[in-house]
């Protein structure tokens, strides 16, 4: 663990096992943080929080570019450890690399430009003035899914706008975060500014977090449950809170579509990450006269898709995190057969060929699929892609916009006139039209509903760490 700018071994002397999702085999062995742990990390924080937060933007900015730099540098050593650790092909791991390099850049540019403002006052004697200061010590918690990504896309604007962080990683993938904490040591950022608790159970960190009064904002990349409870343990002290949450994204190939362009996205999004992702498509509405040609289309192209291990050269499928993501995987696509769907390809465990001891699940097609099955309401965070048939437009969004989710959605059509309305219509937070990347660093990202509060990235994702103060000046 990193605490005061210092590597430390947890208080207990306990230790956990990083594990390889594609061969079962331990990595590495990392500390078993606890309450204790978590307390001294915030005391370091809280220290550091008095210096840091009074220094210009222009030091902030340039530690910040100094962080970009080393992660730079250092692309091909973290993007290796990130496909040990989490699986992915070593080629996405390097995007993901450059991406979370891209937030320390970015924020490291707009942090000069987060400007206050006059406002006119309606006194003849009287002035307003509005300033933004940092909320405080922050507290991150990150997912497996992105294990370098998150921790920079929370880490730093929160350095930027000039708040102290101590960030929890997922127990799946702390080396991850080791090594980028690594960086953060090189760059030689005052002790306490960045803290790291590594922990396998991450209950008691959570609950310290919230119980501590120094801390002023929780930002959390999770499950939606996870998420929901740790709101409610925030209200107590009314923390700031900003929370990135689960899916269920539509994608919705449209009668004017066409068919190979939506199938080449929907294979390329569908199955990033093996399907672990927030974004993931989880429902895929296609419109009847479409059906044949996409589905036939996108059964040839995922039954030449490999999975194995991702430092395999052209494997693009990976292994699921653990077996119970597995299993969850496993049980959706018996209860969508069960209930009528048709399987067009996969819809089983990979047990052969050196995959015997990964977590590895078929790239999977069904059809059919219908409101009544797990599925469709369900996030599954696994390789299957579900096909439901539509014939008319009009129920077409009040199908897609049934769900308690609403992070990113995704629309085919050649149509301008559906484009727009379709994404007028649709009540998600990210939507792709004839676009499977809808994200970018300066782009805010983020849901509606129970996807989340706030946005991450983009000059929004500054102003989360920051806290208005508005000033009534009295000239008499
Ligand atoms: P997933 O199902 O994708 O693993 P989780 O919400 O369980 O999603 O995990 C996301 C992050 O939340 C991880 O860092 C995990 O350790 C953390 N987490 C899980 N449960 C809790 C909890 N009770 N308190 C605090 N953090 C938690």
């Amino acid at each position: 663990m990193y605490i005061n700018g210092k590597w430390e071994n947890a208080e207990s002397g306990k230790t956990f096992d990083s594990i390889n999702p594609a061969s079962g085999k331990t990595i590495a062995e990392v500390p078993d943080g606890d309450d204790r742990d978590t307390t001294r990390s915030i005391d370091a924080a809280d220290a550091a929080f008095k210096n840091w937060s009074k220094t210009t933007v222009y030091q902030r900015s340039e530690y910040l570019g100094k962080m970009y730099q080393l992660m730079i540098e250092n692309k091909d050593k973290l993007a290796h450890t990130m496909t040990e650790e989490q699986g992915k092909p070593l080629k996405a791991a390097r995007n993901e690399v450059q991406y979370a390099a891209d937030f320390l850049l970015w924020y490291s540019e707009e942090v000069k430009r987060v400007y206050g403002r006059t406002i006119p006052a309606p006194r003849p004697d009287q002035r307003f003035v509005l300033n933004y200061n940092p909320v405080g010590v922050v507290a991150a918690i990150t997912p497996w899914n992105y294990p370098i990504s998150m921790i920079t896309r929370k880490v730093a604007p929160a350095l930027a706008a000039g708040c102290t962080v101590v960030l929890k990683p997922a127990e799946a993938t702390p080396l991850c975060a080791v090594e980028t904490f690594k960086l953060f040591a090189e760059a030689q950022l005052p002790p306490g500014v960045v803290n790291l608790v590594t922990a396998k159970h991450p209950g008691p960190i959570g609950e310290t977090f919230l119980e501590d009064k120094r801390i002023r904002k929780l930002t959390f990349t999770g499950s939606t449950d996870v998420g929901k409870m740790l709101a409610q343990q925030a209200a107590v002290q009314m923390k700031r809170t900003s929370f990135e949450l689960g899916g269920h994204a539509p994608f919705i190939v449209c009668k004017d579509a066409d068919p190979v362009k939506a199938v080449k996205g929907v294979v390329l999004v569908k199955f990033l990450n093996t399907g672990q992702a927030c974004i993931s498509p989880n429902r895929l509405y296609v419109h009847k006269s479409q059906m044949d040609a996409f589905v036939n289309e996108f059964a040839s192209r995922v039954e030449r898709m490999k999975a194995g291990s991702g430092f395999e050269e052209g494997v693009s499928i990976g292994p699921l995190v653990n077996e119970n993501a597995l299993l969850k995987v496993e049980r959706q696509v018996a209860d969508a057969l069960d209930n009528g769907a048709e399987l067009v390809t996969g819809g089983k465990r990979l047990v052969n060929d050196g995959l015997e001891n990964g977590h590895f699940f078929a790239p999977t097609i069904l059809k059919g699929v219908t409101s009544e099955m797990l599925i469709y309401r369900e996030e599954t965070f696994g390789p299957v892609a579900p096909i439901i048939e539509y014939g008319d437009e009009d129920d077409l969004l009040m199908m897609a916009n049934d769900t308690h989710y609403g992070l990113a959605a995704y629309v085919y059509t050649d149509k301008l006139t559906t484009a727009m309305t379709l994404f007028e219509g649709l009540n998600f937070g990210i939507i792709g039209i004839n676009d499977i990347n809808p994200t970018a660093v300066a782009a805010p990202f983020g849901g509606m509903k129970e996807s989340g509060l706030g946005r991450e990235g983009g000059p929004e994702g500054i102003l989360e760490y920051l806290d208005i103060k508005v000033g009534g000046f009295s000239l008499r």
